[in-house]
């Protein structure tokens, strides 16, 4: 196969070519821009050139304004005030102001006309007449209008500038999502309709964080859910890369604000970046790799302010023989239920009654270290409240008749390494637990998956900065800065 491509790159090439044309596929690209990429004119500027230095740059999903500036507010937070006001029956002009001031700002200094800054206001007061018996929806439709409006608003300025662009509606576009207002997510059903998206004339600009039930009713996903958006479209149109562009040349391999100049991160595989985004690297939200990695487009994350960095690339695979470990994260505010009973090795179906509990209180679970009798199960501390605490000791015990049942009130935080290579190298867990013993700190919890991808400490989180550090010296000395 390789001594063919080789052998007759033209020919392949063209087979390629001829096949795309036969089934109507043009090359295309789904551009997606976070907040900070669309936060003012003089960004929106770059986005506009970034889009017309590639011609197979068609589609471009958009963030709401985010922050100019360090202590700036989002737009999005800003929505959030502005829906909690009218929820609690204050007046809303000044908050609602604040946000048209922000489009205002924007599109004046873009030369557009007042026109677009009615059509805003005309939609955030329709959206403020809504019904508000229920808060969340009222809540997430005045949130979407964030990224919907900036849509509308980058639409009209490719056209001021004479680049034909249309703004596409999520409605009719068809980005469908479920209908539990507590955990959006999309529904592959829509795809179909979205992968019309490809025949649109000109640049298409798709407002990011928002889709719409089966009965046509608005949800927004978690924060930062416009990577969602972008890695969906992407998906559905079968995109030949989805581009997240944000504002760092690349993924780092740790945190920067614990770690003085770490290396950047060329490629990686999407089971990594998974890995990572789970476990605190912000850069690109945990939810958003499905969708690209299900239809296996590539992925690159690159700087709206360098766009000639070549970025991450986050692809099906890499060669790991020279980095085992990609990167290493940390992720804190886990609670730990500790459960024993003589012979629970031997008791059939333990387990899954102590995980039924935790469903019927609809909380998910992290990790589930185990010894011969007993289990430990490590929960996101943000899911739990102490009611439900005491309930679920009181049920594992009364249920189950365990021995000993009690929350750890250690603040818990795990410690990841992340690498494909790992399930390949030898010794690669000891000299982790010896670096993390040299910073005298105690290992409460070991854990790795099968798959090997990932190897996460369990370690008290007073002691996260400097075994991050420590594992950064033991797995990362030798690897050049590649981009800041
Ligand atoms: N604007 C939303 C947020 O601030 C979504 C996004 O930017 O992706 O979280």
């Amino acid at each position: 196969m390789t001594t063919k491509t080789t052998r007759f790159p033209i020919f392949t090439l063209n087979i390629q070519y001829i096949i795309n044309k036969k089934i109507g596929f043009d090359e295309m690209k789904v551009c997606k821009f976070g907040g900070t990429s669309v936060a003012s004119a003089e960004q929106i500027k770059k986005v506009v050139d970034i889009v017309k230095a590639d011609s197979t740059r068609k589609i471009v999903v958009v963030s709401a304004p985010g922050k100019r500036f360090g202590e700036d507010i989002k737009v999005t937070d800003l929505l959030i005030d502005l829906a909690d006001a009218a929820l609690n029956g204050k007046n809303i002009e000044n908050e609602l102001e604040e946000v048209i001031n922000r489009y205002r700002m924007i599109a004046i200094e873009l030369g557009l006309e007042e026109e677009i800054i009615k059509v805003i206001e005309n939609d955030l007061r329709d959206r403020l007449s809504t019904n508000r018996d229920d808060e969340t929806l009222f809540t997430d439709c005045l949130k979407a209008s964030g990224e919907d409006n900036n849509a509308k608003l980058i639409a009209a300025y490719f056209n001021h500038i004479g680049i034909k662009a249309q703004y596409a509606c999520p409605k009719e576009a068809g980005l469908l999502v479920n209908n539990r207002p507590e955990r959006v997510r999309a529904l592959p059903e829509g795809y179909d309709r979205l992968a019309a998206l490809r025949d649109t004339e000109g640049i298409v600009v798709f407002p990011g964080f928002f889709g719409f039930t089966k009965d046509g009713t608005l949800r927004t996903f978690n924060r930062g859910g416009s990577d969602i958006s972008g890695s969906l479209v992407a998906a559905a149109i079968n995109a030949e890369l989805y581009e997240n562009f944000t504002d760092v040349d690349s993924v780092f391999s740790a945190n920067p604000t614990v770690i003085e100049n770490p290396s950047g991160i060329e490629k990686m595989t999407y089971q990594e970046m998974r890995e990572l985004a789970y476990s605190g690297f912000s850069v690109f939200h945990d939810e958003a790799l499905m969708p690209a990695f299900l239809r296996s487009v590539p992925v690159c994350i690159k700087n709206t302010n360098n766009p000639d960095a070549p970025g991450t690339m986050i692809v099906s695979e890499r060669d790991h023989s020279k980095q085992q470990v990609v990167g290493i994260a940390a992720d804190s505010g886990f609670s730990t239920l500790f459960v024993s009973k003589y012979l629970m090795n031997m008791e059939i179906g333990f387990g899954r009654r102590l995980l039924q509990i935790l469903e019927e209180e609809d909380i998910s679970f992290e990790h589930t270290p185990s010894g011969i009798d007993n289990l430990s199960v490590i929960i996101r501390s943000e899911y739990l409240s102490e009611e439900k605490k005491e309930r679920i000791v009181r049920r594992v015990q009364e249920e189950l008749d365990a021995d000993d049942v009690h929350w750890r009130d250690m603040d818990y935080s795990m410690v990841v390494l992340v690498g494909e290579g790992m399930r390949h190298t030898k010794g690669l867990a000891a000299r982790a637990a010896t670096a993390i013993a040299r910073t005298g700190s105690n290992i409460e919890m070991i854990n790795q998956g099968s798959s090997e991808v990932s190897l996460v400490f369990g370690i008290n989180k007073k002691d996260e900065d400097v075994v991050l550090r420590e594992l950064y010296k033991e797995f990362f000395s030798n690897v050049a800065v590649t981009s800041r």
